[in-house]
């Protein structure tokens, strides 16, 4: 099946545009059940990698110490007394 040119290359750019879009969609909805309708707001939705003071609170995030590998509760390492340090979760 042969179709002439202007129709032939609209039906090509149709497909190549269309089927993208259509993998896509069926990708966002196996990905996020059927939830997701239309485009979905980014992707964030923890709401910063800091900002889970009301979950952690006081004593849930520690901290390992970049020079000696100490495991401790914020400020500076009690081993080492370096204060490059990481968020250990
Ligand atoms: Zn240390």
């Amino acid at each position: 099946m042969i179709l002439p040119f202007p129709y032939g290359l609209g039906a090509a750019l149709a497909i190549f545009i269309a089927f993208p879009l259509l993998l896509r969609r069926k990708y966002m909805n196996r990905m996020r059940g059927y939830g997701g309708s239309g485009s979905g707001s980014g992707g964030g939705s923890g709401g910063g990698f800091f900002g889970m003071g009301s979950n952690a609170g006081s004593g849930g995030v520690r901290y390992v110490c970049l020079v000696c590998n100490n495991k401790h509760k914020g400020g500076s390492c009690p081993r080492c007394g370096s204060k490059m340090q990481r968020a250990d979760f």
